[in-house]
């Protein structure tokens, strides 16, 4: 079984984990945060011009439905109005991160004539703001008109900007200047700069915040990964397999190169066996046949010396077998040694030789095998027992001329060696019909 993508069960299983994620994040519950709600933040507090909640201008009509009215008689420096949610615990520099969230469900019943309902947020950034100045906490808001907010309404996040006045305050570099609520530490709903005579009545009725759990960026990135992460493992797999298998192969190919190899050697050792002659090491008749065949092809003409031994069958007889057997070796090996490098030796058969000698020159041909008989009656084989035998033999001299048959110049040859044979044997004639002793020879 196959353990990676290319397995279908593998590739449904990644297929279907890919599905239930888009549609988890799609059915999966949003994260909440209901500020309204009881023990959900600190507060609500009042929003009031000297920041004392017991203020008669800005008073609760009904605290636990946050309900409240505002009134200013007489002009004051600072006429505010509305109600303030503290994010922060105990660490008055560690808010609440909102930056989980993407909107707030808002449900505000307004009656009154501002021109618009304030929403903010505040940001403790600890790079510059200071615990003792509370508006150093970075503001971001956004204005909503009553009639736009006359039923719940969803607010996006993102319309809250960082207002012009701040940045002016606080003069800060620009990256200091951009809307960031990670660390949020109030949430504020009020009616700034308001009018002295005025009545103010309002009601929170739902303040929720809503994000996604995980970001849906995050589940596509996470897909994106997972694939990428299984592809590379494909990959990488299927190239692990593949230069096993070319190492396996390579394997292969170098013990068949080393066996094929081997194959030739004792292909050409069994080629080398069957052409020479197992007694005497010299060539046997086929190696001859060879040799003549490749001589005849150059069309250069050789001279071809057929040589016999002289009464061979009274060696056997007389002194056994194996005594004959030495005589032929011993013959072989006088002849061999007085040879020249080009010429070809073997044993035709039985107790016959055949010296095969390139070039037309009868005449050194002649004389080559009137040496060799020479060389044969002047080597004694010995015997155990001190006995020594003495043989001969008889030599036929033909030529082939270039182009010519070895066949027929070997018949000649035999012919000219039975002469010798006639003529009382141990001496060397020479074939007279085709003669050149022109110097065509290499
Ligand atoms: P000639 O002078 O007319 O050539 O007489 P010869 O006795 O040499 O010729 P013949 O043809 O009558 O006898 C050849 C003998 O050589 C017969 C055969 O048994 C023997 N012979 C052939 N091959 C071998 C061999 O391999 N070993 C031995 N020991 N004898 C062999
Ligand atoms: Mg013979
Ligand atoms: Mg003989």
């Amino acid at each position: 079984m196959r353990h990676d993508l290319s397995n279908p069960s593998l590739l449904a299983g990644g297929i279907a984990l890919t599905l239930a994620a888009l549609v988890g994040i799609e059915l999966l519950p949003a994260r909440t945060m209901d500020l309204a709600a009881p023990g959900a933040a600190n507060g609500p507090y009042l929003v009031t011009a000297n920041g004392r909640q017991d203020s008669s201008t800005v008073r609760w009509l009904d605290a636990g439905r946050l309900r409240l009215l505002c009134n200013y008689p007489s002009p004051q420096p600072y006429m505010g109005c509305g109600l303030t949610f503290v994010l922060t615990d105990k660490d008055p520099t560690r808010g609440r991160d909102l930056s989980l969230f993407d909107t707030i469900e808002l449900d505000l019943d307004y009656q009154g004539p501002a021109p618009f309902v304030r929403l903010a947020i505040r940001n403790f950034d600890p790079r510059f703001a200071k615990l003792e100045d509370a508006n150093s906490a970075r503001f971001h808001s956004v204005n909503l008109r009553p009639r736009d907010i006359d039923r719940p309404v969803m607010v996006d996040l993102s319309e809250l900007t960082v207002p012009e006045w701040w940045i002016h305050q606080y003069d800060l570099a620009r990256e200091y200047n951009r809307p960031s609520l990670e660390n949020a530490n109030s949430l504020s709903i009020d009616l700034p700069f308001l009018q002295p005579g005025q009545t103010h009545e309002m009601q929170l009725r739902r303040l929720v915040l809503k994000g996604q759990w995980i970001g849906r960026d995050r589940v596509y990135l996470g897909i994106l990964c997972g694939w990428l992460l299984g592809a590379s493992f494909v990959v990488l797999r299927g190239w692990g397999q593949l230069r096993q298998s070319n190492n396996r192969q390579q394997r292969e190919i170098d013990a068949l190169t080393v066996r094929t190899r081997q194959l030739r050697i004792e292909q050409e050792q069994l080629r080398r066996l069957a052409t020479i002659d197992e007694l005497t090491g010299v060539l046997n008749r086929r190696g001859l046949e060879q040799a003549l065949d490749d001589l005849e092809e150059a069309a250069c003409g050789m001279t071809l010396v057929l040589l016999d031994v002289d009464h061979f069958k009274r060696v056997n007889d007389r002194h056994g077998h194996d005594c004959g057997d030495e005589v032929l070796k011993r013959v072989a090996a006088v002849v061999a040694a007085n040879l020249r490098g080009s010429d070809v030796f073997g044993r035709w058969g039985g107790e016959e030789f055949l010296i095969a000698c390139q070039g037309t020159r009868v005449r050194d041909a002649a004389r080559l095998a009137e040496k060799m008989r020479e060389r044969v009656r002047q080597s004694e084989i010995g015997l155990a027992g001190g006995v020594r035998i003495a043989v001969t033999a008889s030599f036929g001299v033909a030529l082939a001329p270039p182009g010519g048959s070895a066949a027929d110049a070997l018949k000649r040859a035999d012919a000219a060696l039975y002469r010798a044979k006639e003529a009382g044997r141990n001496r060397v004639e020479t074939d007279r019909t085709l003669q050149s002793d022109s110097p065509t020879t290499v």
